[in-house]
């Protein structure tokens, strides 16, 4: 891919302003990232050599509140990666009504070629060279691709040592024992979940007669199979960034999670208690997977997976993007033609940063909530933002991407409009 994926992330904005009217400040405002750092991370190998790291982080726009966003392990992440990522966490946060701007960070590294000890130095020096920027007023970090809760720790625990305080509400997706909210780890998939359950009685699906594949076997897509499967969907494919696994009746998602978590190996296994046996099934390449005769498709992995280039193969009715920017916005073009259903990333995948701030809540008012609570307030936004960019996809006969990024529009362009633009001063 040659353009950038932020110019390509801009397109959606440009083609949702075609149908709002915003004042020309929001519209400039929108344009550019708020600050944007890089920093190189001097980390001690185990070896005793240096390496140093280059290391990201972007705030797009805080007019909504502090920034959020996760930080990103993974050897492609370069600052326009990260500044898209943030653009993103903008418009998802507004489109969810959470008090936050987007953000978001990462390392260029594959963090599987580290040892744990180097992994702990790098995070652990990755907030020391940010420290400054973030803060819980200010820039709320908290796992992305290759990050998880252990991570989150480390990086809290670091910045408590700077501080000289403890500031749990710094980190989001921390582990539980310190100060992580319950429910944070199942969040993204089961917010896509949530959106899936709500949706597809539109389209008169029913789950016993639907067919599922997912792309990516991560915090996100793991868990969006695992319900899927539980809810009575046929889950007939799923892969993770070796390839993928099919079974024309249907894969037990619960044991093939509890095989992966045990072996790390994908395979298609049939668990009584601890003892799981290999059932029929076939191989296949993840390129395989996105171009499978299912109903529902949900690549969870990472972004520029469908493209001009496969878009066309692509077979499934319904699309729900649990990853980032899984679909460029030429292959959106080819999927509207050919009459597929693509339900966007900042609507699909927003049940992560949801629960996040269910998490700073928590850790600024010290009172800590049940899974049930977690769960059940999670479902009543995803469910209340669902129907409403489905009104207004449906009242401007519009697709659902373009009515996602209206909705969030309407209220990023009140919250700049709220600081005076140029009718007020001019008028
Ligand atoms: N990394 C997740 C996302 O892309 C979660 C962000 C957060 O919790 O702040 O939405």
């Amino acid at each position: 891919m040659t353009e950038s994926l932020f110019a390509e992330a801009s397109q959606r904005l440009d083609a949702a302003l075609q149908h709002i009217s915003i004042s020309e400040d929001a519209i400039e405002h929108l344009k550019y990232p708020k600050s944007s750092l890089q920093v190189s991370i001097p980390v001690r190998m185990d070896n005793g050599s240096l390496k140093i790291f280059q290391g990201y982080r972007v705030r797009y726009d805080d007019t909504r509140g502090p920034t959020k966003g996760g930080i990103r392990y993974h050897p492609n992440v370069s600052l326009d990666e990260v500044k898209s990522l943030a653009f993103w966490m903008t418009f998802k946060c507004a489109v969810m009504d959470i008090p936050f701007g987007g953000a978001k960070g990462g390392i260029t590294i594959d963090p599987k070629q580290l040892s744990k000890f180097e992994l702990e130095r790098l995070s652990r020096g990755y907030i020391d060279a940010i420290a400054d920027f973030i803060g819980p007023d200010v820039d709320i970090a908290a796992p992305d691709v290759q990050t998880n809760p252990i991570i989150m720790g480390w990086m809290m625990d670091q910045y408590n040592i700077i501080q000289r305080k403890i500031v749990p509400a710094v980190i989001t997706g921390k582990p539980l024992s310190m100060g992580g909210s319950l429910g944070r780890d199942t969040a993204t998939g089961m917010g896509t979940f949530f959106a899936i359950e709500a949706l597809m009685p539109k389209f008169q699906v029913t789950p016993k007669d639907t067919t599922v594949a997912v792309q990516g076997f991560g915090n996100a897509g793991s868990v969006v199979a695992e319900l899927l499967c539980r809810a009575g969907y046929k889950v007939v494919a799923v892969s993770d960034s070796k390839g993928g696994i099919y079974a024309q009746d249907g894969l037990d998602i619960p044991s093939v999670r509890q095989f992966k978590n045990s072996t790390r190996d994908l395979k298609a296994v049939y668990c009584e208690g601890t003892i799981c046996n290999i059932v029929d099934y076939r191989t296949i390449s993840n390129e395989e997977l996105l171009a499978l005769d299912v109903d529902i498709l949900v690549p969870a992995a990472l972004e520029n997976q469908i493209t001009e280039s496969n878009a066309d193969g692509v077979r499934a009715k319904y699309i729900f993007e649990a990853a980032n920017g899984p679909i460029t916005a030429a292959a959106d073009a080819i999927l509207a033609a050919k009459g597929i259903h693509v339900f966007p990333d900042i609507l699909i995948n927003a049940g992560g940063v949801t629960v996040s701030y269910f998490e700073w809540v928590q850790n600024r008012s010290g009172l800590y909530w049940t899974v049930d609570e977690v769960n059940d307030r999670l479902k009543q936004k995803m469910v209340t933002e669902t129907e409403r960019i489905w009104s207004i996809a449906q009242e401007k006969s519009i697709s659902m991407r373009t009515a996602a990024y209206v909705h969030a529009l309407n209220r990023i362009g009140a919250a700049i409009n709220a600081k005076g633009n140029r009718d007020y001063y001019v008028s």
